[in-house]
């Protein structure tokens, strides 16, 4: 197979995380025979210094050709004025809406022997393995009016949270979908006791099960899921919930795992393509050290393979290498470990079977 990926390293520790999934892509490549052509485009905090803009035309342009594109992280203190009118994460924001991706994964699977690194106890996290799956281009933060108003003397601000049904249908059904590969049990998080847009979202939901009658629904409020998470985890499959509630649970989700730098994540259209991240930030307190778990931005690459290119067997081939590093005692800081970027990248590529 030959596929073209989009590169978008983007600021503080992506430009480290994004070179360690290219070389293990590369090795990839090398054992099962693809050629894989990577084009580097800019986004985020240092197309702002390079171009004036957060993603300029030609890096939306060529994610938009490409099989599918793997982000690393933007933003950083340099850019971090909220009153700035150019931002890096309208990058990220820019290119979802831009692609069109509208469902984001977030699988969580605690490894045995990181157990000890998460601040839970440990008979909570045996068996941990869900995904989340965060509705991304609609409520909050896209809804419309979004203004901030003088009146009375003091400012109003004002954000709207509005789910049309077929936005709901899509992503829920995408849930269900994947239910079905795994325990068949969705969780539906929503606050429709107190929130319209959820009550909608809660209907279209009971509608969309019927055509999965193998699959168990469960309906949780959006507070009985952050408590569940951290109490029972294990009693999850497939989350899925509207965009800030997905936002919320996912960080706190990633706790599980016991570091931010090992979770991966994919963002789908339902089409061709797909945004492939880890889901933590640019870490810049760790940028430029090359210190930085690279494990969430090489599975995220994993997952790229799975949903984009449709190499399931690649794919598990990366993941079960992932597993016996880190069965074998391989660590960066993060983890409590001493290796470095590339070490735990070149630990990882040993072991590809
Ligand atoms: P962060 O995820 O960057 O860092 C949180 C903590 O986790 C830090 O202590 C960091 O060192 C550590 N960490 C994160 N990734 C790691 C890795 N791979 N290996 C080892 N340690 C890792 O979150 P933050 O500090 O809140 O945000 C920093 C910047 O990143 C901000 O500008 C924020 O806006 C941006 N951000 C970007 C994204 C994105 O690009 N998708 C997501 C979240 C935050």
């Amino acid at each position: 197979m030959r596929a073209n990926i989009v590169l978008l390293p983007g600021d503080g520790i992506g430009p480290e995380v994004v070179s360690a999934a290219v070389q293990v892509l590369e090795a990839v490549g090398q054992r099962f025979g693809h050629t894989f052509e990577f084009s580097e485009h800019l986004v985020g905090g240092c197309a702002i210094d390079q171009t004036g803009s957060p993603l300029p035309e030609t890096t939306l342009d060529a994610c938009r050709a490409a099989d599918a594109v793997l982000l690393g992280a933007v933003g950083g203190p340099k850019w971090d004025d909220p009153r700035a009118s150019v931002r890096p994460e309208q990058g990220l924001l820019g290119l979802r809406k831009g692609l069109g991706v509208f469902a984001n994964l977030r699988p969580v699977r605690v490894h045995p022997a990181l157990i000890e690194a998460s601040p839970l106890k440990p008979d909570r996290l045996e068996g941990v393995d869900l995904i989340v799956v965060r509705e991304l281009t609609g409520g909050l933060y896209f809804g419309q009016p979004k203004k901030r108003e003088w009146s009375d003397g003091q400012y109003h601000a004002v954000d709207t949270l509005e789910y049309c049904e077929s936005e709901i249908e899509r992503i829920v059904d995408l849930a269900f979908r994947l239910a079905r590969q795994r325990r068949k049990k969705v969780s539906s998080v929503d606050k429709a006791n107190v929130l319209e847009s959820s009550r909608l979202w809660r209907e279209v939901t009971n509608r969309v099960a019927q055509r999965y009658p193998d699959v168990t629904l469960e309906h949780v409020l959006v507070d009985t899921a952050a408590m569940r998470l951290v109490t029972s985890p294990r009693s999850f499959d497939v989350i899925v919930t509207e965009n800030m509630f997905g936002d919320i649970l996912t960080d706190e989700a990633a706790v599980l795992a016991g570091s931010m730098g090992m979770l991966p994540s994919a963002s789908l259209n339902g089409r061709e393509g797909g945004l492939y991240e880890p889901i933590h930030g640019s870490a810049p307190d760790i940028a430029g050290q090359g210190i930085a778990n690279p494990i969430g931005t090489i599975l995220s690459a994993a997952m790229l393979l799975q949903y984009s290119l449709g190499l399931e067997q690649e794919a598990k081939a990366i993941e079960r290498a992932v597993d016996r590093a880190i069965a074998e005692g391989a660590r960066t800081r993060d983890l409590g470990g001493y290796l470095s970027t590339t070490a735990m990248t070149q630990a990882i590529i040993e072991r590809l079977d």
